[in-house]
């Protein structure tokens, strides 16, 4: 079998090196020639919508796939035309590409989201204060990633030229949601319809960018976990998703409340290639590709600190009881995601100090 990738970076290196012991060869498209993945994979050196890229990364694939969620609806047009699966669908996509139908959509499933209001012009903003009062948060409805394409709006009389900032129109104006911790859930679906969810996470930021990812939840109350858990599997199940998909969730005082979804692997999702019986890109490449999923549960407990802009002696990094440590290939650059260190341990006790050692070391060679 034959799996074409859309993206050449972490995440596709990652499926790329999931779906080799299952037999598949893999394809990526990135107009990079140094992406990462194309160590891994055949690597086709070519923009997302350019049409001969597309033909050549799809030729005598089994289903196409993508690693990030803003792929150009020309490429999908283009691939569908041909007659080319794109797993997850385009419905996946076009639901998750937008942050107002990602809400609608929550909220028509009963999972809980911040009070919001679309602003499309100057003549929106009194509504959406009406609506959502302040503080609030503006976003951009598209393109947004790690807090990119954010205002804090303090008091009413931001809103107004914070919305300007970001443009003025197809922007979301949220109220701001008082949470404990964040966490998130990831959850494979088949084309059967079969599903396989990890168990919720919590993580943590730095600088809008994942730091820290523990699985599962320290102390999270059960009920919380399984409204969690279902709410993942209740957005796959609405989208029709075949694949991997992950829900960005705050835990509150009144439960969860849902932020977004990424219809793809997800970064909060890499403890599972240690940590898992079945990692989120094993069970991704199984989905998409029709094969029967592998199960989700977790082996222990398990950390996964991010390494971003510049990386620890790797020898530190090894020494650390229980670690694994994966290295992107990346030149370091500021708030560049250059690779992860996973611990497992049997308990959360014995976990305490190896995380302890690998979160100083990711802290002092942060952005060095
Ligand atoms: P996002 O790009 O939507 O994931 O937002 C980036 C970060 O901003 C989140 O991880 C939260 O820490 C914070 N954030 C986003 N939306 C809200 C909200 N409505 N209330 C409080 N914090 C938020």
């Amino acid at each position: 079998m034959r799996l074409a990738i859309l993206g050449g970076g972490q995440l596709a290196w990652m499926l790329a090196l999931a779906a080799k012991p299952l037999g598949v060869s893999v394809a990526v498209l990135d107009p990079s020639s140094e992406a990462g993945a194309g160590r891994v994979a055949d690597h086709v050196v070519a923009a997302y919508d350019d049409p001969a890229g597309l033909d050549e990364v799809s030729a005598g694939a089994d289903v196409v796939t993508y690693e990030f969620e803003n792929v150009p609806t020309a490429a999908l047009t283009r691939l569908v035309e041909h007659g080319v699966p794109v797993l997850p669908s385009p419905r996946s996509l076009a639901v998750t590409q937008d942050r107002l139908s990602e809400k609608q959509l929550l909220a028509e499933l009963g999972i809980a989201v911040a009070p919001h209001a679309a602003i499309d012009g100057p003549e929106d903003v009194a509504n959406a204060l009406a609506e959502v009062g302040a503080p609030g948060i503006l976003k951009t409805r598209r393109l947004g990633y790690d807090g990119k394409g954010q205002v804090r709006v303090r008091t009413a009389e931001d809103l107004a030229p914070a919305a300007a900032e970001l443009g003025g129109t197809d922007v979301l104006y949220e109220g701001l949601v008082t949470f404990s911790r964040e966490l998130s859930v990831v959850v494979a679906r088949g084309a059967d319809g079969s599903t396989a969810v990890y168990t919720p996470v919590e993580n943590e930021h730095r600088d809008g960018i994942l730091a820290l990812t523990l699985a599962p939840v320290p102390n999270l109350a059960p009920a919380l976990a399984e409204s969690a858990q279902a709410a993942a599997i209740a957005v796959a199940e609405a989208l029709g998703h075949v694949g991997v998909l992950c829900v960005e969730l705050f835990e509150t005082a009144d439960g969860i409340v849902a932020n977004e979804i990424a219809p793809r692997v997800h970064n909060s999702g890499h403890w599972s290639i240690e940590g898992a019986e079945t990692s989120q890109f094993e069970n991704h490449v199984r989905a998409v590709l029709g094969m029967p999923l592998g199960d989700a549960s977790a082996r222990g407990v398990s950390a996964m600190v991010n390494l971003v802009g510049g990386v620890p002696p790797v020898a530190q990094l090894d020494a650390i009881a229980g670690a694994t440590v994966h290295l992107y290939g990346k030149e370091p650059r500021t708030g560049r995601k250059l690779g992860h260190v996973t611990i497992v341990a049997e308990s959360a006790e014995l976990l305490a100090a190896p995380l302890e050692q690998a979160r100083a070391l990711a802290d002092a060679a942060w952005d060095a």
